[in-house]
């Protein structure tokens, strides 16, 4: 017998009515009363084999308890001895999904070098990790990100321009961009990547990133951390400025060499 025929619907007009039922406070409070039972906030709903331009993985796929979305893992090589193999870590990325690079290849970010960068790499060692989380611009999700490209961008006689500081000239980069719009800046959780680690029981890894956000994250989620930096050259001018922002503006390891841009290179 379904349960949905014990709903009260009335009841649930209510309850929408209040602000606590924003989905944003709906998913705080999700996190709290699942931390408070003891349960987990996903949920593997199956893996298979994927066959892909870098090698064979294994690609497990989870549901998120707290949001309704789904994250995913790829698996590469035997993990089943777990993290440690010949006493080196096991490398892993953890990454947040970016529809406007990944998939129409915009070309304000340099997710998708990333990704490929970090699959090729692990794909070299024969083992290792790439987390993709349903975390779409910085966590604030797509309507954020909106908000970030329209305080990034204009268009300017048929073509589009970076939008610069009136008085510096500087380049209005990501960053700014989310705060002026009245977004964090960074509002991603990275426990859950911790909970998708200890579900395939991996406790320690060398974690490909720059962010000592995400080595935070993953830390208080119980997993042991060595960082390891991660460096792809800028394709343009956008993306070099807002490299430079993310070292010094959000703390990444990212020296003034690896922002600069050159033509020629
Ligand atoms: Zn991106």
């Amino acid at each position: 017998m379904s349960a949905i025929h014990e709903i009260d619907w009335e009841d649930i007009k209510e309850l929408r009515k209040q602000e606590w039922y924003q989905p944003w406070v709906a998913i705080a409070l999700m996190k709290e009363i699942l931390k408070k039972e003891g349960e987990t906030m996903i949920e593997e709903f199956g893996r298979a084999p994927l066959p892909t331009e870098f090698g064979d993985w294994t690609y497990i796929v989870y549901g998120d308890k707290t949001t309704g979305q789904h994250h995913e893992m790829l698996v590469f090589g035997n993990i089943s001895e777990g993290s440690l193999k010949d006493g080196e870590d096991i490398l892993v990325r953890m990454h947040s999904s970016c529809r406007t690079n990944e998939t129409y290849h915009a070309i304000n970010c340099e997710c998708r070098k990333e990704l490929h960068e970090a699959m090729s790499l692990i794909q070299k060692e024969e083992r290792g990790i790439i987390i993709y989380l349903e975390q779409e611009g910085r966590g604030t999700g797509i309507a954020g990100k909106i908000a970030q490209l329209n305080g990034m961008f204009g268009w300017d006689h048929g073509k589009i321009e970076q939008k610069r500081d009136p008085i510096t000239g500087d380049r209005i980069d990501t960053d700014r961009a989310y705060k002026e719009a009245g977004y964090p800046s960074e509002s991603r959780d990275f426990s859950i990547a911790g909970e998708m680690l200890r579900s395939i029981g991996v406790y320690s890894v060398r974690l490909l990133t720059n962010n000592p956000l995400k080595i935070a994250g993953i830390e208080n989620a119980g997993i042991r951390v060595t960082p390891v930096e991660i460096h792809i050259s800028p394709d343009n001018e956008i993306i070099a400025s807002d490299l430079k922002s993310k070292a010094q503006n959000l703390g990444h390891r990212i020296s003034e060499l690896q922002w600069k841009y050159d033509q020629g290179a």
